[in-house]
Parts: structure tokens; sequence; C-alpha cells
């Protein structure tokens, strides 16, 4: 079989996170290959032996290669992908040229039907295969059209050994938590609140721990300082993860269903609680009202979003439901504060220097003595334990695509 460089490194794209019908990460891979690649460097390592990348490509491929690397790419799909799962419907496609970023924009912030990637694929003239339903060609394409040009972060993913597959993970918390205050270019590592390992995925799939980060380096790093039972492989990716790019500014009459939003707007009805634990509140802007959900899963951040009153302006960042639309609130900017005044005393009479006795709730106030009123109490402005700034949902509940702030303010 013919041999061929990886050029740079393997891309993992998360796409659009509201679609429904996503699976559970909503993530495709990209490669791309070479032959006689310069400046090698190790970017993994699978069953002992070094994975090399290649950051210069020595010459083009030929046309007749496509047939060769599809064949590669052929053979493995149908040997490990999982086509018997309902949810599994895979399929992969072989690019000379990437496509435009407008075709990754699309399906990372709206929907993207089938039919609609499969003409754009014929209409270039792609190489490409889907399996069942064919909806990994969305994901397939839109992985080759992403660029990391304007933002990216790295994944070093490790993998199990085939015989624990579905079994307990053993990765030690302790050594995580060592890794996320050593390992400063790291993210989204570990829940301190909720004691929670963000590192270990939920699903019994074979990836033992995934670190997040901006430095290659650190990466490397950091999996030598997390202690777990054996890491059978390991590879380092590119990313669109913690990047913000399914975010799109909108005007409150302008959010659909499925998209993920940034909306601007002063808050018109108080944070209010449901069953289930989640808060609610709505804002507004010229355009219209929507809510603002901060669910359960978010936990601490839920307490933020209750510190929040009628008048308080504020941008939501989030992923909208289908119905109703509703803002799930993934990180929040307080950008102002209203004053909030609170009754301390009922007012003096300015005539006899004595206090005033209420009418009754809401009827004002009326002096005794000589008959003033007034509607006017003595208040005070009441200290606001909320600041104005950015606030984001707990490690536990953070998206693969959310930025944390850890990144914007660097
Ligand atoms: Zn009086």
């Amino acid at each position: 079989m013919e041999k061929y460089d990886i050029i740079g490194y393997p891309r993992l794209v998360r796409l659009n996170p509201n679609i429904p019908w996503k699976t559970r990460g909503n993530g495709a891979i990209s490669i791309q290959v070479g032959k006689d690649g310069k400046k090698k460097i190790k970017i993994g390592e699978i069953n002992g032996k070094d994975i090399v990348s290649s950051l210069e490509l020595t010459h083009d491929l030929e046309k007749s290669d496509n047939k060769k690397i599809k064949n590669i790419v052929k053979e493995i799909v149908e040997k490990n992908a999982r086509i018997e799962d309902e949810n599994t419907n895979p399929g992969f496609v072989i690019l000379k040229d990437q496509p435009d970023g407008e075709t990754y924009k699309k399906s990372v912030t709206q929907i993207v039907t089938i039919s609609e990637i499969k003409s754009f694929l014929n209409s270039i003239g792609a190489d490409f295969e889907g399996y069942k339903n064919c909806r990994g060609l969305i994901g397939a394409t839109s992985a080759i059209a992403w660029s990391p040009l304007l933002d990216r972060t790295y994944e070093l993913i490790s993998y199990r050994q085939q015989r624990r597959w579905g079994t307990k993970r053993d990765v030690d918390s302790k050594s995580v938590k060592k890794m996320d205050t050593s390992c400063k270019t790291t993210f989204d590592n570990y829940d301190y609140e909720n004691k929670h390992n963000r590192l270990v995925p939920n699903s019994p799939c074979p990836i033992l721990y995934g670190i997040r980060g901006d430095d290659v380096k650190d990466l490397v790093k950091a999996s030598s300082i997390v202690e777990s039972e054996p890491v059978d492989s390991w590879l380092i990716f590119e990313t669109n993860q913690g990047t913000d790019d399914h975010l799109q500014k909108k005007n409150i009459a302008d959010v659909q269903s499925y998209q993920s939003v940034i909306v601007k707007g002063s808050i018109v009805q108080n944070p209010y609680t449901i069953d289930g634990g989640h808060v609610i509140f709505t804002i507004k802007d010229t355009t219209g009202t929507i809510d603002c959900a901060a669910y359960e899963p978010t936990k601490e951040f839920r307490n933020v979003i209750r510190n929040l009153c009628m008048g308080d302006v504020v941008e939501a960042y989030g992923g909208i439901r289908e119905q109703p639309l509703t803002v799930n609130i993934e990180k929040i900017h307080v950008e102002h504060l209203t004053t909030i005044v609170e009754k301390i005393e009922n007012p003096v009479c300015p005539n006899c220097g004595k206090h005033m006795k209420s009418k009754g709730m809401d009827q004002g106030y009326k002096c005794k003595i000589c008959g003033t009123k007034s509607d006017k109490p003595i208040v005070r402005e009441k200290k606001r334990i909320i600041h104005t700034g950015f606030y984001e949902v707990p490690v536990c509940a953070r998206r693969h695509l959310s930025k944390p702030l850890k990144r914007m303010y660097r």
C-alpha cells in the first residue's frame, strides 16, 4: 500500500452544537496528506510508535493519488465505523483544494442538508462516499473547509487499551488538578466547585481523556502529569474548540431556532426560577424580546443570573433551542447595572419634622399632625452584588465550542 505523510496536525472540527439529530459532540476529523514532507514533528504515539507530521510539503500530489488515498480511507472507515449503530452515518470526502470558509461557517452556525452538501461536492468534483443516510458527508466537508488561521486551539487525546473499552475509566482527579494549576495554557480541565473531571468523556468510547489548550508543548507536559490507567495511544489535534466560532451577533427579531447567538438587550423581566431549577429572564432590544435561560446543569452560574434585575443591560451568548426561542446561556456580558433603591424609612414631614404614616400598600404617606402628603419614602441605593463584566457557566457545563473567559483575556 502506498504511504503518505500527514501534513500539519489532524483537525478535530466541532459543528453546530444545537442540531437535534447531531452525534454526541458533533465533531468531524480532517487530515491533510502529501508525499516527501519536510520538517517532521512528533504529534502522537500509536502502539508505541511515534506518529510524525510534516510542517511543509515538498511537492503536490498527483490526480492519481486520489484513488489510492480513497482506498486507504475507505478501508479504515469500513473497518472501524460502528455502522450498526442507528446514529452512525459516516462519510468521507477527499479534496485537492480546500473549499471556501463559507461551507464551514454554515455548518457551525446553521443547518446544512445532506442533499445540499452532496450537490456542493458534485459541483466541485470531489471524491466522496457516504454510508447509510450519508450525514457524515456534512461534517467531513466542513472539517476540510475549516481554516485555523483566525483562531484555533489544540487537544491531546489519549486512547484506552481496547480490553478496557466500556469499563470505568481510571484517571486520577488529584493529578488533573495538579496539571490544571501547572499548565496555564490548558483550559476546561477540572471543575473545582462541582468536583467534575472534565478531561474524561461520559460515553463508553475508546477515549481515555482529552486535554485542551493553546500550546502543544504544554499539552504534552500536561499529559505527563496526569496519572491514569495505561495509555494505549495518543494524538494531538488542531481544533476549533474554545473559539466561539458558532456564535453570531443578532438582533433579537432575527434569532432563529438551532442558531447560536450573541444578543444584547435590557432586562425587562426579572430572573425567576422554574420547575427543575432553571432560571429564566427576558431581555429586549429595539427589535423584540427573548427569554434567556440558565438551565439547572449550569449549577452556581444560576446564582449570578439571579442577581440581575430589570433595567440591567446584558449581552447573552448561547444556543437557541427549537421552541420556544430561548437563549441557553453559555456566558454573559453584564454591560450596565441599573441603580436599585430600597426604602429605609417613611418620609419626614417638612412642617412638623415627624415621620409620616403609610396610608397602605402603594398609597403614599400622610402626616398625622398637619395632613401633608408625600409618595417619596427615604431611600438609599442598594448595593449590587454583581459587577459588570463577563460571567461563564462552570467547566462542568462548558460546550466544546465556547470560548472560555481564560482565552478571552489573553
Ligand atoms: Zn406635618
